[in-house]
């Protein structure tokens, strides 16, 4: 059965469906190629590059429609290299963790190993769920995850209580509504639904988190330079980083923070994530072989889609083969989950032609697979 055929007919155009490194729009690719001559192999300290960051700073502004004194800071090294800067310069002595999935878990940990802070809280869910954000008694820092790209569980970013609320919104930022005035940082890769290549981090950070920086700087806690936020933050003001960027991550990243501008911004964002998660969704639960893996319908991810699909009528890691070998790519289950799913990015990138076209491919090879 492996050399099953999908008529091209039913095809997407585009068959990039992954959750990070995600579909990169070919027309960004294009613009920057036309840029390149000018602007790669660039110095990132002279205009042209300069320019870029500035673009992706007030872009990122207006977006999230940042309030009075908060900052949009950049750096390299992505979310994972974010979780140790947070350790260094944002967590005081402890920080509580909200833990329902890889991501949330790896951060946790990431602060286990700061030998100058205590051991942090976690606040556990089992996957598929996600715990209550409630309050934590003698902590200075509380660590959300507003969408957990391993499991596609979304959650509420409000605050648990007093002390800096650091949300890890690397595949929700951009495709998920939120209130600035509930966050402190505001972190994310822009790999994801920014349609970008990976390599940086972007924080969008209230005046307490950048007081925070400063205090724990004035009382000497040393950080080292790379992971130093308050180093970040002067470079950040320059629109620079501290040292030298992926020029294209840079590109492709002002270039979608613009695309979601022109179309609407984030209002049209997360209505166009939610619109093409539902059809999944929806389709799923008129199947008897498939169901949505989270079971609260408001819990379901509007951009990272996790579809159980019954072990004994087929198994999705062949689905997924197959469907790889026609150029539809990325919907294998998170690795660590072990389940029998497909799981489907609805980035604003996506076309909702396409995820139609998915289910309609997903159909053809279950029928055939399961005779
Ligand atoms: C992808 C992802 C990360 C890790 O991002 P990197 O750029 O690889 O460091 C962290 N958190 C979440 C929620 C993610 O989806």
């Amino acid at each position: 059965m492996t050399d099953l055929t999908i008529p091209a007919a039913l095809l997407p155009a585009d068959g990039r469906f992954g959750s990070g490194p995600s579909k990169v729009r070919q027309e960004a690719v294009e613009r920057l190629a036309k840029a390149a001559p000018t602007l790669l192999g660039t110095s990132h300290r002279k205009p042209a590059v300069k320019d870029l960051v500035r673009r992706v700073r007030t872009g990122l502004r207006d977006l999230f429609a940042l309030p009075e004194g908060y900052q949009v800071v950049l750096g390299n090294g992505g979310a994972t290299a974010f979780w140790d800067v947070a350790a260094f310069c944002l967590v005081q002595q402890r920080s509580a963790h909200y833990v329902f999935g890889e991501f949330s878990a790896k951060f946790a940990a990431a602060v286990e190993t700061a030998a100058h802070l205590d051991a942090p809280v976690t606040v556990a869910a089992p996957y598929g769920t996600h715990p209550d954000p409630d309050p934590v008694d003698g902590v200075d820092a509380y660590a959300l995850t507003h969408n957990e790209t391993s499991t596609g569980v979304a959650m509420p970013v409000t605050r648990p209580g007093p002390g800096l609320v650091l949300v890890d919104a690397t595949s929700a930022a951009g495709a998920m509504p939120v209130d600035a005035s509930q966050f402190d940082a505001y972190y994310f890769s822009p790999q994801k639904a920014f349609a970008s290549e990976g390599g940086l981090w972007v924080a969008l950070l209230s005046g307490a988190a950048v007081e925070r920086v400063a205090a724990l700087r004035a009382g000497g806690r040393a950080a080292p330079p790379s992971l130093d936020l308050g180093i970040a933050l002067d470079n950040s003001a320059k629109d620079q980083t501290y040292n030298t960027p992926s020029v294209a991550t840079l590109f492709l990243l002002a270039d979608q923070v613009e695309w979601l501008a022109e179309r609407g911004g984030l209002g049209w964002a997360a209505a166009s994530c939610r619109a093409k998660a539902d059809h999944l969704y929806g389709w799923a639960q008129a199947r008897s072989w498939a169901a949505p893996f989270v079971t609260d319908p408001a819990r379901r991810s509007p951009v990272v889609c996790t579809i159980d699909l019954d072990a004994d009528v087929v198994d999705a890691a062949e689905v997924a083969a197959v469907l790889r070998r026609h150029g539809v790519v990325d919907i294998e289950a998170y690795r660590k989950l072990g389940r029998n799913q497909l799981r489907v990015a609805t980035f604003p990138a996506v076309e909702p032609a396409d995820v139609e076209a998915l289910t309609a491919c997903i159909d053809h090879v279950v029928e055939a697979l399961a005779g």
